[in-house]
């Protein structure tokens, strides 16, 4: 039934953008994915993949061309070490990417458009207790994002906003809490806090010592990649217009993250607090409520269980790389 809907995703060759791919063709969709590079670990199953920067105009108009869905997730972004590190590089490029393809999306007549924001819209001033009271849409007020990746993202939903007043054009606005998964990048610096910490767990010796950025304490939920794949496909077909926290409630500190971890990963390590690297806010959590309410549904998977799905796949292909401890891979 759906092979007649024609889906553009952009940024399929990331994280979220692959794992939606696979899932809207399961689902039945024709899709097309755009990013500039395809995706790191397996082939995409896009019917059609382009090789284009969105950043210009004619690129945005040839991946919007002949469709009648986007979720576009392309964007320049990584972790708190990247996004805190290159303000004006994040801040133009998603600009320029998310400027043009709204546009560029009105003008061939895409029929919706899902727009992938981010919890680092929410004002700093909530977020600096570890325990946070969770964050509910409205708390995006008055702003106060992270600079730079997080006011762009603010920005953006305001003018997806514009486009809906102005042109009637149908947005959907998601905010995403930290997602994790298998086929994430989990090195070089674009890597989140779940992946680093499994790529660290997995290389280190059974008693060995890993470093952690921060004391520890600062908190954070964390979302299992089917979930918010589930979530991204179920806003797309509501008729729910403003911004919407997708995430879990159920929300860890770092420490607590790392002990997840070397739990599945059977090992005992010591952390070494690195108080000099950025750590972002104190503490982050979702409030699910209006998620409910609008769907009638939430991210279900327990963290334990998402872990130990991404711990294994992380763990395997630096195994294969020969980058695991060998005492380390017996006991895992
Ligand atoms: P990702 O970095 O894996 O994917 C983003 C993709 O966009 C990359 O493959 C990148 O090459 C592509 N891209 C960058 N610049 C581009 C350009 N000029 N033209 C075309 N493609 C370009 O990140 P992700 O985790 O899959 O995130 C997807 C979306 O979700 C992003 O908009 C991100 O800001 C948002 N988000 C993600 C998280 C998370 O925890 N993963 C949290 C909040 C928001």
């Amino acid at each position: 039934m759906n092979s007649a809907t024609r889906v553009l995703v952009t940024g399929a060759g990331g994280f979220i953008g692959h794992h939606l791919v696979k899932r809207l063709k399961a689902e039945g969709y024709w899709v097309r994915g755009v990013d500039i590079k395809e995706p790191d670990f397996e082939p995409t199953a896009a019917d059609d993949f382009q090789l284009l920067d969105l950043r210009f105009w004619h690129n945005a108009v040839q991946a919007t061309a002949h469709v009648s869905q986007v979720y576009n997730l392309a964007a320049d972004m990584g972790g708190i070490g990247y996004i805190t590190a290159k303000l004006a590089d994040i801040a133009r490029n998603n600009i320029l990417i998310n400027a043009h393809m709204l546009e560029a999306a009105r003008l061939n007549g895409i029929k919706r458009y899902l727009y992938s924001s981010s919890a680092c819209v929410y004002a700093g001033s909530k977020q600096n207790t570890a325990d946070v009271t969770p964050l509910k849409e409205e708390d995006a007020y008055p702003a106060e994002p992270e600079p730079g990746y997080g006011w762009e993202k603010l920005f953006t939903e305001q003018l997806c906003q514009y486009y809906r007043t102005d042109y009637g054009f149908e947005t959907r606005i998601v905010r995403f809490h930290n997602v994790y998964g298998p086929l994430g990048t989990y090195e070089g610096g674009k890597e989140k806090a779940p992946a680093a910490i499994c790529r660290k767990v997995a290389m280190t010796e059974p008693e060995g010592v890993i470093d952690i950025w921060g004391d520890g304490k600062q908190t954070r939920s964390f979302m299992f990649i089917d979930d918010c794949v589930e979530g991204l496909l179920r806003l797309m077909a509501s008729d729910y217009r403003d911004p919407l926290n997708l995430g879990t409630e159920e929300m860890v500190s770092v420490d607590e993250l790392v002990d997840i971890v070397c739990k599945i990963a059977n090992k005992r390590l010591r952390k070494r607090h690195q108080l000099d690297r950025p750590q972002g806010v104190r503490g982050r959590n979702s409030d699910n409520s209006r998620l409910r309410k609008v769907m009638g549904w939430e991210p279900t998977t327990p963290l334990r269980l998402g872990l130990e799905v991404t711990y294994h796949w992380i763990e395997s292909e630096l195994s294969q790389a020969g980058r695991v401890p060998e005492l380390a891979c017996a006991t895992v």
